[in-house]
């Protein structure tokens, strides 16, 4: 058996050394490349896609595992070696449902979708990429038929970023959800709103990136083991244990964009630095879904990133390194102001308040068009209701609606909003449990120190790496499975007190 396993290892550590210099080009792609790289670099993604998925589904890959189900089956089940045969089993038997032709003609149709997507998004013009997703719809409900037991045609897609979860466990979820966000929203709406001018003004780039590096290495970021470079859209990526980079992005006139992705994205970071070694190499050294990924950064992001504990240890230093856009701002000002709730049009720049209603909306819409009670043609149209009756707000154009988010243009849809709001519930619920065994972790945080909070996070969530489906980690880690009500009563008592609710 020991040999077996041993072959096992090897197999796997292969694949993820493909997978690393995936993950090395998209880095290099979406920070320094230069333009003329872009077709390059399109077919040498490619190809090691394909080189890794031929490993995935070699069938001798499938044998080792079917000889090394006796040896599982006799291990505890968080032992390494039982977590390992049946992460990989599951990763096999899922890439072999799929037909690598398929596979081909979904990822370049994605990549071609997604450049028609650019051109139309610059134009503000959703006839130019219609037809392309009208051919992803009808791909994605063909991905999802490889998988034939499904209740819905989202269910599959959904279950490879979120295993364990359905349209029948979201949809009342989200839709209990959006009762509360609907009602606290229109609460908020009744109050003055919060000025947040001294968010706005000169901000050197120089200083933003030297300040949001001091906030992430006091998270506990390990700059040996990373880096942070600017990028259009921030991201983090693993290319190995060993190094785990983040992005950023600055807007001179605007602090917030940089200090919360900065943040969020070290939020991220830290999960995957707080792998152990031991998993290295395999296919457990990972997140255990999307969704709690998403945990950790928002965790980090709002729980922490926007309370007050964090603030009164950072905004004396927030002074020192805009001296002059922060004279004359005090703490209770600054932290009014990282809480303005403003209902929009872009998801990416919403609010906490707002934030999943963009997810429901997306959500919402996508099971439409899966289900076929939706047609791509009348896509906009429904968009753009959508938000008037949810948030309020009417898209100028295109735009700054439904061409918004790439998600659906470079890949497939259904699948890939979700987790951003499951992620949203789960911090909420993580953070409770937390401060609960730990009540100091506040005072800590006070005094500058993160370590008590990520100490938490590092034994009940990232030393699992990807041992534990979501379910059971989040059972394990909190007591009980995904709840609404720790993230609504979080919600409900920082902007009760921000925008004084009675
Ligand atoms: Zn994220």
């Amino acid at each position: 058996m020991g040999a077996q396993i041993e072959a096992l290892r090897m197999l796997l550590q292969e694949i993820s050394d493909i997978e690393a210099a995936g993950a090395l080009l998209y880095w290099d792609q979406s920070t320094y490349m230069p333009i003329g790289g872009a077709k390059a670099r399109a077919r040498h993604m490619a190809t090691l896609a394909r080189l890794a998925h031929q490993r995935w589904v070699d069938p001798g890959l499938g044998e080792l595992l079917e000889q090394l189900k006796a040896l599982e089956q006799n291990l505890p089940f968080e032992s390494l070696e039982a977590s390992l045969i049946r992460v990989a089993r599951r990763d096999h038997q899922r890439a072999i449902r799929i037909p690598p032709e398929f596979m081909e003609t979904l990822n370049s149709h994605a990549s071609q979708c997604y450049q028609v997507w650019r051109e139309a998004k610059s134009a503000k013009d959703f006839s130019l990429v219609r037809p392309y997703l009208e051919r992803t719809v009808e791909l994605s409900r063909r991905l999802a038929d490889f998988f034939p037991a499904w209740e819905h045609p989202a269910d599959p897609l959904i279950d490879m970023a979120d295993p364990g979860e359905r349209v029948c466990s979201l949809s009342p979820l989200f839709s209990r959800l959006k009762e509360e966000l609907v009602l606290l929203l229109r609460a908020v709406r009744e109050r003055p709103s919060p000025e947040d001018s001294c968010l706005k003004g000169s901000f050197p780039e120089e200083a933003q990136l030297r300040f949001t590096l001091e906030l992430v290495r006091a998270m506990g970021y390990d700059l040996e083991r990373g880096r942070q470079d600017l990028a259009p859209h921030p991201f983090m990526i693993r290319v190995a244990g060993g190094d785990v980079r983040i992005t950023t992005r600055v807007s001179q006139d605007h602090l917030a964009e940089s200090l919360f992705s900065s943040i969020h994205e070290a939020g991220h970071a830290l999960y995957e630095q707080g792998i152990p070694e031991e998993l290295e190499g395999t296919p457990l050294a990972q997140g255990a879904s999307a969704g709690i990924h998403e945990s950790q950064s928002r965790l980090w992001e709002n729980l922490v990133g926007r309370s007050l504990p964090f603030w009164k240890f950072f905004f004396p230093r927030l002074k020192e390194a805009f001296p002059e856009s922060m004279a004359g701002v005090d703490l209770e000002e600054f932290f009014k102001a990282i809480h303005k709730v403003e209902p929009g049009c872009i998801r990416t720049e919403a609010d906490e308040v707002t934030y999943n209603l963009h997810v429901i909306i997306r959500f919402e819409l996508e099971m439409q068009l899966l289900e076929g009670s939706l047609a791509v043609k009348d896509l906009p149209e429904a968009w753009s209701e959508k938000y008037q009756e949810n948030l309020g707000v009417k898209p100028a154009d295109h735009k700054e609606g439904v061409l918004q988010d790439m998600h659906w243009f470079a890949g497939t849809v259904g699948g890939a909003f979700q987790c951003y709001t499951l992620g949203n519930l789960a911090a909420a619920q993580m953070f409770q449990k937390a401060l609960k065994e730990n009540p100091q972790i506040p005072l800590e945080m006070e005094q500058g120190n993160m370590r008590p909070l990520l100490e938490w996070l590092r034994s009940n969530v990232h030393s699992h790496g990807r041992k534990f489906e979501p379910a059971q980690l989040m059972e394990r880690a909190t007591g009980t499975p995904l709840r609404l009500e720790p993230y609504i009563e979080y919600l409900k008592s920082t902007y009760g007190a921000v925008y004084g609710i009675p």
